[in-house]
């Protein structure tokens, strides 16, 4: 048993009251690692998360400017953000992206600070975490003239897309990270788009507190429970559900170099926020 959650928000206030008793779980269940995702515009989710990064050899961070939150985004926060992202407990810069979906943040907005976030990502030169939803056509245009050529690859997390997109994303050296909802009834589609991925290129994720599978529909989410993804993407690739684990976690560790690092802690270069 060995599995790793590509995407969980450890500093969601919904994991205030039990933080570490989810992290127990996570062990018990067999997770070896969590990437922990923080939205940079929150200065609570932020501490929570490079906190836990910086005490737990088995969490690593991310942090990014979410689309919904594209429109708080300052050159003060990527400032911040470039400080941040100088811990060797962070891995990628992330989740950016686009968001057509909820339209938090005007469209023009979300992508100057998609753009934006990607140049600072290449300057960091850390791999990118992608959120994508009904946005695919601005989404693959600006990677392909922001990203592509920079040889440092990124997660297309949740992933919502075709395989048409998914094989665009694979050229670019991209992981592609599946959630709990490629276990619904109704996503066959999802399922679709699993099975059309080289299993040396998949991630599973469980994007906790949100999106909990079909087993505990309707709860909280979890890291423990993308023991249930990789299940069903095991059965998709004929796979045990340990083997799938086994390999996400290999995967997870060629695309984030920092994260191979021996898990030594140092203090931060600059105070998170
Ligand atoms: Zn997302
Ligand atoms: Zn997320």
């Amino acid at each position: 048993m060995a599995f790793t959650d590509s995407h969980a928000h450890l500093g969601d206030a919904r994991f205030a009251e039990d933080r570490e008793a989810v992290l127990a779980r996570a062990r018990d269940a067999g997770l070896e690692r969590i990437l922990a995702i923080a939205e940079a515009s929150q200065p609570d989710d932020c501490r929570q998360t490079l906190a836990l990064a910086e005490n737990n050899d088995f969490v690593w961070a991310a942090v990014g400017i979410h689309p919904h939150e594209a429109r708080h985004a300052t050159e003060e926060l990527l400032a911040q953000q470039e400080a941040r992202v100088r811990s060797p407990r962070v891995v990628a810069w992330g989740e950016i992206g686009l968001d057509y979906h909820y339209d938090h943040s005007p469209r023009d907005v979300q992508q100057a600070v998609f753009c934006r976030q990607l140049q600072c990502a290449r300057g960091a030169r850390l791999p990118v975490i992608i959120h994508c939803r009904e946005a695919w056509e601005d989404c693959l245009r600006i990677l392909s003239q922001e990203w592509a050529r920079a040889g440092l690859g990124g997660v297309l997390h949740c992933f919502s897309g075709t395989p048409q997109v998914a094989r665009r994303a694979l050229d670019w050296g991209f992981l592609i990270s599946f959630a709990g909802n490629v276990t619904f009834p109704r996503a066959e589609n999802l399922r679709q788009a699993a099975r059309s991925v080289p299993i040396a290129s998949l991630l599973v994720e469980t994007d906790s507190p949100y999106l909990a599978p079909q087993a505990v529909r309707g709860k909280r989410n979890e890291p423990a429970y993308v023991v249930e993804v990789a299940g069903e993407l095991a059965r998709l690739h004929q796979l045990t559900r340990d083997e799938m684990g086994r390999r996400t976690g290999e995967n997870f560790l060629r695309l984030f170099a920092r994260a191979r690092a021996p898990a030594k802690r140092e203090p931060w270069p600059s105070s998170p926020r």
